[in-house]
């Protein structure tokens, strides 16, 4: 039976990291996908690589690790997965925004991180189609973006060539432990059975299934969110631009309530603005407990379309030329799971990103080689606290 020194449980971007900093560390690394790389939730979000939406603190330096390993990640890889750093543009449409916003920038620049209010004429100077009455926004300056698809892909290409074995169309069916109730082998859909003391389960919102192989509860949910993609156009915003009033319950101000329909604030929706390199542009988009349904519904469509229009009115001359949603691996604090587990030695957690699982993806790649080697990955973060903090034993 082939043994390796890890297997890889999930061919999304958290696997797809993962397998590329154990190989690159020198393992023997099997990574199982049951369908193509990027096949789940990679396939269907936004790219945004951000600290722009993380709460100051370990949230934020936790994601600008991320954003700077993505520079070395760029200089690395081989196959092109459309890395741009514009930076970001938060909206702000009432004082009461503006005053939580001030006083977030004035905490993150404390913090060193790169971050600036811009006034009534600043914000119409910088992006010249907002709707009139938006009366400022906030820049980041360090915020990117890729394409997610060819980032796995990209990540899965170099990996390969540094050894690692990938199984795709082949899904975990069985993990079987030894008498010790260590992991001892995995066995795959296409019958085959592989060795391996350590097993990382990166199956994003399928890892409770993975976490009951070895009789774990995992929990993490998914969580619906819907992309509208507009044709493509002149040029309407230049980067990725958010609606700041979404983010006020996050930053301080629980009890505010955005001046939306009902319909809105039940589907979730606030408004994100991603422009392709390709010059059309992805709308967000909404957040809703729906189980594993991946449909699109005409009132989230409608509702994103509106509270796009309503930032920038031009947009209600533009066609939507397709619809998708995905599922966030969603988890009730917020933070990931990026773990080893007490009960089961060898059976290690990798998911539970919600909505910043591309962002995370390089540091949870580097976590993951933390736990399993124990190297000193290099990385300017309190490593212990980080392992407390992600940790399963947290639930
Ligand atoms: C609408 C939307 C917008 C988003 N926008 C952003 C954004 O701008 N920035 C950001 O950082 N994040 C964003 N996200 C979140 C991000 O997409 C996810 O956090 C991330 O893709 C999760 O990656 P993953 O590898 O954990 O999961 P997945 O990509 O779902 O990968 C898990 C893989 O496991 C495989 N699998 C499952 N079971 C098995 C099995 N038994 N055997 C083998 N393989 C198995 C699946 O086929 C799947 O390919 C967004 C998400 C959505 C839905």
């Amino acid at each position: 039976m082939i043994k390796y020194d890890a297997v890889i449980v999930g061919g999304g971007v958290i696997g797809s990291c993962i397998s590329y900093y154990l190989t690159e560390a020198g393992l023997k690394v099997a990574l199982v996908e049951k369908g193509d790389i990027a096949s789940g939730t990679t396939s269907s979000c936004d790219g945004n690589i951000l600290i722009s939406d993380k709460k100051p603190g370990f949230d934020t330096d936790l994601a600008s690790v991320s954003q700077n390993l993505f520079k070395e990640l760029d200089e690395e890889l081989d196959y092109e997965f459309d890395y741009t750093k514009k930076g970001s543009l938060y909206l702000i449409e009432s004082q009461e925004e503006w005053s939580v916003a001030e006083q977030f920038v004035k905490e993150q620049t404390a913090n060193g991180y790169s971050m600036r209010m811009l006034d009534y004429d600043q914000v119409h100077k910088d992006e010249p189609l907002l709707a009139d009455d938006i009366i400022g926004g906030v820049e980041i300056g360090t915020d990117a973006a890729v394409y997610p698809m060819a980032f796995a892909y990209s990540l899965i290409d170099k990996a390969c060539k540094k050894g690692l074995k990938l199984y795709n169309y082949n899904s975990v069916e069985d993990i079987i432990l030894d008498t010790k109730g260590q992991i001892e082998s995995v066995l795959l859909s296409g019958g085959e059975k592989i060795r391996t003391t350590n097993l990382i389960n990166a199956a994003g919102v399928w890892a409770p299934e993975i976490g009951r192989m070895v009789g774990i509860d995992i929990p993490i949910q998914p969580r619906q969110g819907q992309i509208l993609v507009a044709e493509r156009t002149r040029q309407i915003g230049r980067r990725k631009i958010v609606e700041f009033g979404y983010m006020m319950a996050k930053f301080g101000s629980k009890n505010y309530k955005r001046d939306i329909h009902p319909i809105l604030e039940e589907y979730g929706i606030a408004f994100v603005f991603e422009p392709t390199a390709a010059d059309n542009f992805l709308i967000g988009s909404s957040r809703q407990f729906v189980d594993f349904d991946t449909r699109v519904s005409i009132e989230v469509m409608k509702g994103l379309a509106a509270r796009a229009i309503r930032f920038f009115p031009s947009m209600k001359n533009i066609n939507v030329i397709r619809a998708y949603a995905g599922l966030r691996p969603y988890v009730a604090d917020h933070f990931p799971i990026v773990s080893s587990v007490e009960q089961v030695p060898g059976f290690y957690i990798a998911a539970g990103h919600e909505g910043d699982g591309i962002g995370l993806a390089p540091v949870t790649g580097k976590l993951v080689e933390h736990l399993i080697i124990g190297d000193d990955i290099n990385i300017p973060l309190d490593l212990d606290y980080a392992v407390q903090k992600l940790s399963f034993s947290r639930f």
